[in-house]
C-alpha cells in the first residue's frame, strides 16, 4: 500500500464525536475505522483512525493519524453551491470520545480539546471562524458532534484566546 494523499492545505478544523461509549481507546477506535476500511500509511507507520485527533475524556490528547495526510471524517460537502474537491483533501479532523447527543463532555476533556484546537489554529494560521462542526456543513446529514457541544461557545471561546499573542 503505497501511502495516504497529503492534506492539500488546511482550511478548517472539523470537530466531531465519536459516538461511542466514553471509555474507548485509541485502539477501539482503530479497530472501528479499520471495519470501514479507513486505513491510512506514512513511510514505516500506518494505522485506521480517520480523525487526526483524539480528546478523551480524561483530558488527554493523542494523535488518530499524522497531520500531514488527508483524513477520513467527513463526506464529499459542497459549499455554496460550488464544485467541491471533498473537505477531508483541506481539514483537521478533532474528535471528542463520546457521545454527546443527550450527555456532555467532561470538563477536562473540554479543556483539553479547546487547548488542542487552539493550538491548531496557531499552526495553521486559522480564525475561530475556520473550526466547524460536522453537522455545520452544508449538506452534512449529522447532528455530530452532538447537542450538547454548542459550537457557538466554542468558536466564542477560541477568538477571546487567539486575540492574545
Ligand atoms: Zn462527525
Amino acid at each position: 500500500m503505497s501511502d495516504t494523499p497529503r492534506l492539500e492545505r488546511v482550511d478548517w478544523i472539523v470537530v466531531h464525536h465519536s459516538v461511542t461509549p466514553p471509555d474507548w481507546t485509541l485502539a477501539d477506535i482503530d479497530r472501528m475505522h479499520a471495519a470501514r476500511n479507513f486505513r491510512w500509511r506514512l513511510g514505516e507507520r500506518s494505522g485506521s483512525v480517520g480523525y487526526h485527533r483524539l480528546v478523551f475524556a480524561d483530558g488527554t490528547v493523542q494523535e488518530g493519524r499524522p497531520l500531514e495526510l488527508q483524513g477520513a471524517h467527513v463526506g464529499p460537502h459542497r459549499i455554496a453551491g460550488q464544485h467541491w474537491p471533498g473537505l477531508n483533501a483541506c481539514s483537521i479532523g478533532v474528535c471528542f470520545v463520546g457521545d454527546f447527543t443527550e450527555h456532555g463532555w467532561t470538563f477536562a476533556q473540554a479543556l483539553a480539546g479547546l487547548d488542542e484546537i487552539e493550538r491548531l489554529c496557531r499552526r495553521f494560521g486559522l480564525s475561530a471562524e475556520q473550526v466547524q462542526g460536522h453537522g455545520e456543513y452544508p449538506g452534512a446529514a449529522t447532528a455530530c458532534p452532538g447537542a450538547q457541544i454548542c459550537m457557538t461557545a466554542i468558536r466564542v471561546e477560541l477568538a477571546h484566546r487567539l486575540r492574545s499573542p
